[in-house]
């Protein structure tokens, strides 16, 4: 009669336990999987980001290391263009 109880006592104990572990391995791998998609889509972010932010920069602002005479690109301390001789502002 006793064993009867502790065996049925010991079941239901074995799957409570497997069940609340299942519930939070599962809860946790969910939470995981979230957190590597928000971090994929960080970083596809921010490599979208580096890659046209400066492009964006130089597009947007008239740049001075580009020679407006021949589109060259020269460096913005020299006062004349390397490519065609162009005076520089
Ligand atoms: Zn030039």
């Amino acid at each position: 009669m006793i064993s009867i109880v502790g065996v049925l006592f010991l079941v239901v104990f074995v799957l409570v336990f497997f069940g609340a572990f299942f519930t939070i391995f599962t809860g946790f791998w969910r939470m995981r999987g979230m957190a590597n998609k928000v971090f994929t889509l960080a970083e596809q972010e921010m490599d979208r980001k580096l890659k046209e932010g400066p492009a964006n920069g130089t597009e947007a602002t008239p740049d001075p290391a580009i020679c407006s005479h021949c589109g060259g690109r020269v460096t913005a301390q020299v006062a004349q263009c390397p490519n065609c001789g162009a005076g520089l502002p």
